[in-house]
């Protein structure tokens, strides 16, 4: 699932997620320009920053007429569908910004590719985050070969060994 954002004239989606990733660092929100979600940037924020700075559509909502309001509800509900029907290129856009903002972030930018493993299923949790490394979604970071984290971003990149 998704929500609308709103901030000043730009309009946004972000997916729900779960309470535990909530209280952690940066998340993904998209700038939805056009109709075409390929085209829709990804922007890291950091999560205490969403509320205050991209206010829930609703919120706008409330200060419209019944008719402005019906207008944007019907753009709401498209623009959810157009994001649940790209769930997964949505998804590999905000892991692969995630990852990129987190190795930048460690003064350890990659310049690794990214990929789809082979061997699916695979199941193990985020070192970084503890949220199941999985199901729903899997891309691979070469430099180090691990799944990439689609809630924190993070990879085999940046892990101690030691
Ligand atoms: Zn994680
Ligand atoms: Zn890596």
């Amino acid at each position: 699932m998704y929500n609308v954002l709103k901030s000043g004239s730009e309009i946004f989606i972000r997916e729900q997620i779960n309470i535990r990733n909530d209280l952690i660092g940066d998340v993904v929100i998209f700038r939805t320009e056009t109709r075409n979600p390929n085209d829709w940037v990804p922007k890291i924020v950091n999560v205490s920053k969403v509320r205050e700075n991209f206010p829930v559509l609703r919120r706008f909502l409330e200060t419209l007429d019944q008719s402005q309001k019906k207008k944007w509800k019907k753009f709401e509900a498209d623009l959810l569908e157009l994001a649940m029907l790209n769930h997964a290129m949505l998804k590999k856009k905000a892991t692969i910004a995630l990852n990129e903002n987190l190795l930048q972030k460690d003064g350890n930018p990659s310049s690794g590719e990214y990929f789809v493993p082979k061997k699916s299923q695979y199941q193990n949790h985020c070192w970084k985050c503890g949220s199941d490394v999985d199901s729903e979604f899997q891309l691979s970071h070469s430099e180090c070969k691990w799944l990439i984290c689609s809630q924190c971003g993070a990879c085999g990149c940046g892990f101690d060994r030691s």
